[in-house]
């Protein structure tokens, strides 16, 4: 295996093992738009591609990995996960030292799907520090970005006090400060008017907006109705954060119209990222084929125990007699199940679904920057089937259904979100004086998007292993 070295990323104060390598006999899809090559070389030292270039007859020394002709791709990035809590976490109770191990494996249940990079946007302070304390004693991990505590208001989306809501711009600056003390690389904010979530009043707001335009940092926006994305594009955000949902994950059966035109070509103007978080849907009890949990892209990954509590009926009736709890605490315990069987079909999920692949689109074709994103474990920590790591697959196979060409959904997890991050001068795509994280697949995922399920190594700063090895080793 790779031979190791310390390394200190530029973005980061993290130092982590970084390998020397020479990947042989490669099929490379760039991911620069380049077409794919045959019988390609990639020089690795330290974590970073030093020469791509035809095989030679010999390798130069050191580790050497033949990639048999496979097809290698920039790793993948999922610009919004989640490790507050794991898949089906509330209906099992989970300790903190569960959730903990949970997440460990988490991280390298990211690295065996070919995931090198993740962004946590909105975690609180206390995970942070937690998953950056595992990193920092070397725990096998994708980078890992995030922005830290999202600031909401008391009341505010999400409606819990998880964040430490800020009361006034003093409070902003606080958690301005904080933010930037966590290495946040953005700051996100929730504009929800679902729900009857409190909005931010306009000195907060203010606040808010101009503090992170002085400190640098990009504004990444939760809003799922489409008029809500439309205010969130005044703010002059980053990314919103998730495709245009109407009401379907809240139990309303009949969708908002499609974008106008007019907000579409605002948008595109803007130069705002759109997130997809497909997965919220397509992964929600009533909607999931759990016949998907023997795929052996999730099993290899997932941990037994969020297996389990998948497979376990129970857990799907926990989650819908809390979620019509949550929004209707009225409703007698008994009826709560009638009530979810009724407003969470799988037809309007379906629906649901739909109405955010066709929009999404829509803004792609105007030439709107895309993003391929899960949000896992999405609605926690109720939700049981956005498993970190699979699901990202499934997410950009979601976009391909959608109606994007295959170039430009895996352009959605690799070149475009690492653009949407700045990181464009150092992951995304394949090329010299880049870090060294890449995927190794069976088939040719240009064909056929479920390719990405097919790892073979995944290649994090020019350490290799196989899906079995990052999760076992
Ligand atoms: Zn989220």
């Amino acid at each position: 295996m790779a031979g190791v070295a310390l390394a200190l990323l530029g973005w980061s104060q993290i130092a982590r093992a970084a390998g020397d390598l020479m990947i042989r006999n490669a099929r490379l899809l760039d991911g620069t738009g380049a077409a794919a090559r045959d019988g390609v070389s990639i020089a690795i030292r330290e974590g970073r591609i030093t020469a791509i270039g035809p095989d030679l007859p010999e390798a130069v020394g050191g580790p050497v990995l033949d990639a048999g002709g496979r097809t290698v791709l920039p790793g993948l990035i999922d610009a919004h996960v989640h490790f507050a809590a794991a898949p089906g976490g509330a209906f099992r109770g989970d300790s903190p030292a569960t959730r903990r191990e949970l997440n460990r494996r988490h991280l390298r249940a990211y690295l065996a799907s070919g995931i090198t990079t993740v962004l946590e946007p909105g975690s609180p302070e206390a995970t942070v520090r937690e998953i950056e304390q595992m990193i920092a004693e070397g725990a096998p991990a994708p980078r890992y970005l995030t922005t830290g505590p999202m600031i909401t208001v008391p009341g505010g989306y999400p409606g819990t006090d998880l964040h430490g809501p800020v009361k006034s711009p003093e409070d902003v600056r606080q958690k301005l400060a904080l933010i930037q003390s966590l290495n946040g690389v953005g700051v996100k904010i929730a504009v929800e008017s679902l729900g009857g979530l409190a909005p931010y009043p306009p000195d907060i707001l203010e606040a808010i907006l101009s503090g992170a335009r002085e400190r640098g940092l990009p504004v990444y926006a939760h809003a799922t109705a489409p008029q809500d994305q439309a205010t969130a594009l005044g703010y002059g955000v980053r990314a919103i954060m998730h495709s245009p949902m109407g009401g379907h994950w809240m139990g309303q059966f009949l969708p908002p119209p499609d974008l106008s035109e007019e907000y579409v070509q605002r948008m595109a103007k803007s130069g705002a990222y759109q997130q997809t978080t497909f997965s919220i849907l397509d992964a929600w009890p009533n909607h999931y084929d759990t016949a998907r949990l023997a795929d052996p892209s999730v099993r290899l990954v997932v941990p037994e125990l969020e297996l389990e509590t998948a497979r376990n009926p129970e857990a799907t009736r926990y989650f819908f007699s809390q979620l019509i709890g949550a929004q209707a605490g009225w409703t007698p315990e008994f009826l709560r199940p009638y009530i979810a069987r009724l407003l969470f079909r799988k037809t309007n999920l379906d629906e649901g679904l739909e109405y955010s692949q066709r929009n999404v689109a829509k803004l792609y074709r105007a030439g709107v920057p895309i993003v391929a994103a899960t949000d896992a474990p999405s609605i926690w920590p109720l939700a049981m089937y956005n498993f970190h790591g699979p699901q990202l697959a499934r997410e950009v196979e979601l976009l391909g259904a959608a109606g994007l060409p295959p170039d430009a959904a895996l352009a959605a997890v690799t070149r475009v979100p690492a653009s949407m991050l700045s990181l464009d001068a150092e992951i995304g795509t394949v090329e010299v004086g880049k870090r060294a994280d890449l995927l190794i697949v069976d088939g040719d995922p240009q064909k056929d998007l479920r390719a990405l399920r097919n790892v073979r190594w995944t290649v994090h700063d020019g350490v290799a292993h196989t899906p079995a090895e990052w999760i076992n080793g």
